[in-house]
């Protein structure tokens, strides 16, 4: 009877432990810890948390872009390139489609945590 409790105490706990996991996998990439990424001729350019309401500016040898960051989405609010599309892509949110300004070689996307943080 002693041995059928601790069995059973054991499943348990290895169910919630792959609970969790699965948890961790499947939502953890929509925590807080998401971050705003801009990247310039494929080089991280500058990392920003989504959580950090406010518009930065992108200013290279190609040109300006102004991100904005509102609400958990971002889009690029403004840009002096020749066809606009980045600012047409609108907002983004979450993970997926990057806004892409191919004439200033910039990239803006969002990130699951990431793994620089501690160096901020
Ligand atoms: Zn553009």
């Amino acid at each position: 009877m002693k041995l059928l409790r601790s069995n059973i105490f054991w499943i348990v706990v290895f169910v919630i432990v792959v609970v969790l996991c699965v948890f961790l996998i499947f939502f953890g990439k929509n925590s807080d810890g998401e971050t705003v990424s801009i990247y310039v001729e494929g080089e991280l350019f500058k990392e920003i948390p989504l959580s950090d309401d406010g518009e930065y500016a992108v200013s290279t040898s190609y040109g300006e872009n102004i991100v904005e960051i509102k609400d958990k989405k971002v889009r690029v609010k403004y840009a002096d390139c020749k066809n606009q599309i980045c600012v047409e892509t609108g907002w983004i949110s979450g993970e997926g489609l990057p806004i892409i300004c191919s004439p200033h070689k910039l990239t803006v996307e969002i990130n699951g945590k990431s793994e620089n943080d501690l160096d901020i």
